[in-house]
C-alpha cells in the first residue's frame, strides 16, 4: 500500500481499477523492405489513414449526440491533421527512398513534426502539435494494428491516471466508466479541475509522478476532498474508505433534502446560491440542484476546440437557450476570458512569458472590438428572452470598465439601426479578480450594477501564486489573512454604493468558508451545481449575526492554516 498526496480537485471518494491513458509506447521496429514490397507499403498507409479517419468520424458522431456539436468539433482539427498533404507525402517519398517499413517512417516523420511545431513560440502551432501526436499515434495503431487505447475502451468503472488532462480529455469523460481520475500536474483552480468538478468525477491533481508511481493492474482509492491517493490498499483501509464513502452518501441526501428551499439565514437574511456553467447543456444540473440562477456563464468554452470563431447567430441561440430556460431567475453572462490557462488556437494569440499577466480578457475584447462586440450584441439580443446580465473580466480599473461599456453602447446603437430588439436596462456587472479592481472598489461600484469576485484570479494575483502550478499551490490560500482583507474591501465598499456582490470563483463554494464569507456580507454565492444542496444546507444552520461575529474573530488571525483550521472546526460543530 502507498499513499501520494496530491491537490484536491473534485471532491467524492472514488475506489476502483486503474485505467493509463496516454501512457502507451509503440515499439516500432526499423525493417529493411524490398522495392517490390513498396506499393503494399504505401497501401497500408493508405489504408490506416482511412481506417483513422473513420475512428474520428464514428468518435465525432457519438460525442455529437452525448454532448453537443460544440464539443464534437474538436476533432475537426485532427481531421485536418489526416488531410496534411506534406506529411503524407513525406512519409511516402521516404518509403520510396529508404526502402524502410512504414510504421518505422511514419513515427520518425510523426516526431520531426511534432517537435519541429513544438519550437515554434506560437500557441496556435503548439497546439498543432498536439493535434499530430493525437491523430499520429492513432494512425501509428492502426499500422501496427493495434487496438486502439482510449476511454471508449475502458471495460470497467476504473480511475483514469495521466500526465495531464486536456478539456477534450474531460469532454469525453460524460462517459459513466469514469469514476475518477489523477494527473502529475495541474492545481486547485485549472481547468481541469473546474471541469472535474462540473461532472462529479472525484479528482486529485498534481501528484507530480502518479503516473509512474501507479501500474496497470493497481486498485486506487481517490479521496477527491482531501488529495490523498492510495495505492493498492490493504483491507483495513478499503474498509475504512468504504465506511466514509457510505457516510458521504448519507450527508449528501442530508444536503439534498434542502436543495429546493430557499437559503434564509437562522436570523432571516436572505442569500442567493447560483451556479457556474461552462456549457448550456449544464442547465439540467443547474435545475436538478436547486439553483436560483447562473451566476458565472464562462462563455469562452464556446470558442475552444473549434477552428472558426462563433458567429453571432450561434451565441445568440446558446445564450437565449440558456435565458429562457432558467427565466425568470437569473444569467449572468461573463463575457470572452481568453488568455492564462485558455488558448483559443482560432486568434493566434502570440506566445507569452507570462499569460496571466498578459493579453488576457477584457484586455484582448478591448483590442479586438469586432470580436467583443458580436458576443455584445448577441448577448443583448438574448436578453429579450429572460433574465440576463453581464459581466466584464479582468477589469483592473474605471477606465477598462467605462471603455467596455462604450463598446456596449455601439452594440446597442449597431442593434437600433437594424431595428433588433433587445433589454436597454440590461445589468452590467465587473468581476473584482485583479488586486487593483479591489483596492478601487469604491470607485467602481458608483458606476457598476453588481460585482462578482473572482477569486480564482483575486487569489493568484494577491498571492503572486500561478493557479494551475502544483509546486507553488501550497502557497494557494483561500483563507490568507489579506485574501479575506480584500474581501472585506469590495463587500464594504460594494454595499456602500448600495449594490449587491456575489462570489464565483471556487471559494464561493468551499463549505469551510462559507461561514466567514456569510459573515463578510457577501449577498450571492455561484459554484459548480452539485455543491450546491451542502452550500445551502449549511447557510441555512446559521444566524447571520454569529457569522459576522465568527467573520470578526476570524480575521484577528494571522495565518491562512489558522483561520481555515478554525472555520472547519466552527462548520464540523454546525453539521454535527
Ligand atoms: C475567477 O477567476 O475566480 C473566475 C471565476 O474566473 P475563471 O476561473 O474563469 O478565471
Ligand atoms: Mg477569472
Amino acid at each position: 500500500m502507498i499513499q501520494l498526496k496530491g491537490i484536491a480537485a473534485a471532491g467524492g471518494i472514488s475506489i476502483g481499477p486503474v485505467y493509463k491513458l496516454g501512457s502507451e509506447e509503440f515499439i516500432v521496429v526499423r525493417d529493411a523492405i524490398r522495392p517490390e514490397d513498396i506499393p503494399a507499403q504505401i497501401q497500408l498507409f493508405e489504408e490506416a489513414l482511412i481506417k483513422t479517419r473513420r475512428e474520428i468520424i464514428e468518435l465525432q458522431k457519438r460525442i455529437s449526440s452525448d454532448m453537443g456539436q460544440e464539443e464534437a468539433q474538436i476533432f475537426d482539427a485532427h481531421l485536418l491533421v489526416l488531410e496534411d498533404r506534406m506529411l503524407i507525402e513525406d512519409v511516402i517519398s521516404r518509403i520510396k527512398k529508404d526502402q524502410l517499413n512504414v510504421a518505422y517512417i511514419f513515427s520518425e516523420v510523426l516526431k520531426k513534426y511534432i517537435s519541429v511545431f513544438l519550437k515554434i513560440e506560437d500557441e496556435y502551432l503548439k497546439e498543432r502539435a498536439a493535434d499530430i501526436n493525437d491523430v499520429g499515434k492513432r494512425i501509428l495503431r492502426n499500422l501496427l494494428g493495434k487496438e486502439k487505447k482510449s476511454l471508449d475502451d475502458m471495460k470497467e468503472k476504473a480511475i483514469i491516471v495521466a500526465h495531464d488532462l486536456s478539456p477534450s480529455d474531460i469532454a469525453a469523460m460524460h462517459t459513466k466508466n469514469v469514476a475518477g481520475f489523477i494527473t502529475d500536474i495541474g492545481g486547485k483552480t485549472s481547468h481541469t479541475a473546474i471541469m472535474a468538478k462540473s461532472l462529479e468525477i472525484p479528482a486529485v491533481v498534481g501528484l507530480e509522478s502518479a503516473t509512474v508511481k501507479v501500474k496497470a493492474g493497481d486498485i486506487l482509492i481517490v479521496d477527491g476532498s482531501t488529495g490523498v491517493v492510495i495505492i493498492n490498499p490493504d483491507e483495513e483501509t478499503l474498509h475504512d474508505y468504504r465506511q466514509r464513502l457510505e457516510k458521504l452518501k448519507g450527508i449528501a441526501e442530508r444536503f439534498l433534502s434542502v436543495k429546493d428551499l430557499p437559503v434564509t439565514t437562522t436570523d432571516g437574511r436572505v442569500i442567493m446560491i447560483y451556479a457556474n456553467i461552462e456549457f448550456p447543456d449544464e442547465v439540467s444540473s443547474v435545475k436538478l440542484h436547486g439553483s436560483e440562477g447562473i451566476g458565472l456563464y464562462r462563455t469562452e468554452f464556446f470558442y475552444m476546440n473549434r477552428k472558426d470563431s462563433p458567429s453571432e447567430d450561434e451565441h445568440y441561440q446558446a445564450y437565449k437557450y440558456v435565458a429562457e430556460a432558467l427565466n425568470p431567475h437569473p444569467v449572468v453572462i461573463r463575457t470572452l476570458d481568453i488568455g492564462g490557462d485558455k488558448f483559443l488556437s482560432q486568434f493566434k494569440i502570440p506566445y507569452e512569458m507570462q499569460p496571466f499577466l498578459g493579453w488576457r480578457a477584457i484586455r484582448f475584447c478591448l483590442a479586438r472590438p469586432d470580436i467583443f462586440k458580436l458576443q455584445l450584441r448577441a448577448i443583448l439580443r438574448a436578453s429579450v428572452h429572460g433574465n440576463l446580465k453581464l459581466m466584464y473580466p479582468m477589469i483592473s480599473g474605471i477606465e477598462e470598465f467605462r471603455q467596455a461599456n462604450q463598446l456596449l453602447s455601439e452594440a446597442k446603437e449597431e442593434l437600433r439601426q437594424k431595428g433588433l430588439g433587445f433589454n436597454d436596462q440590461i445589468k452590467v456587472g465587473v468581476m473584482i479578480e485583479v488586486p487593483s479592481a479591489a483596492m478601487t472598489a469604491d470607485i467602481l461600484a458608483k458606476e457598476s450594477d453588481f460585482f462578482s469576485i473572482g477569486t480564482n484570479d483575486l487569489i493568484q494575483y494577491s498571492l503572486a501564486v500561478d493557479r494551475a502550478n502544483e509546486k507553488v499551490a501550497y502557497l494557494y490560500e483561500p483563507a490568507h489573512p489579506a485574501i479575506l482583507r480584500l474581501l472585506k474591501v469590495i463587500i464594504d465598499a460594494a454595499h456602500k454604493a448600495n449594490i449587491k456582490v456575489a462570489m464565483c470563483g471556487e471559494m464561493a463554494g468551499d463549505p469551510s468558508l462559507a461561514l466567514i464569507l456569510l459573515g463578510l456580507g457577501l449577498d450571492e454565492f455561484s459554484m459548480p451545481p452539485q455543491i450546491i444542496p451542502e452550500l445551502k444546507y449549511i447557510i441555512r444552520a446559521i444566524g447571520y449575526g454569529a457569522a459576522q461575529k465568527f467573520a470578526e474573530e476570524a480575521m484577528k488571525l494571522s495565518t491562512g492554516t489558522q483561520i481555515e483550521e478554525f472555520a472547519q472546526n466552527k462548520l464540523a460543530e454546525i453539521l454535527k
